[in-house]
């Protein structure tokens, strides 16, 4: 089943199946999504607090970091971030 709706950044264009229940708890879900593809480190600051908050940031940081998610903050977490943590993790 695919549900409707898409509250998480950079998933706009694809749909959210059953196997990512958690979005809809996520601490974004009525958030602007360009807030998670920040430009300024206070822009990024102001994403990563959200995602501090949030209660499915575990569920998010592992989605993304299995879906290789290149880009954007999710789970927590910088791209740059990301990137180190799955060098480290090889
Ligand atoms: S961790 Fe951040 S990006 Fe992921 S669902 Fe929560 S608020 Fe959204």
């Amino acid at each position: 089943m695919t549900l409707e709706f898409s509250p998480l950044p950079g998933a706009l264009t694809a749909p959210i199946d059953e196997e990512r229940p958690w979005v809809v708890f996520g601490a974004c879900r009525d958030i602007e999504g360009d807030v998670f593809f920040p430009l300024t480190k206070d822009e990024t600051d102001k994403a990563l607090a959200i995602c501090a908050s949030c209660p499915v940031r575990l569920e998010c940081l592992e989605y993304a970091l299995e879906a290789r998610e290149r880009y954007g903050i999710w789970g927590g977490m910088t791209e740059k971030q990301r990137r180190r943590l799955l060098r480290r993790s090889a």
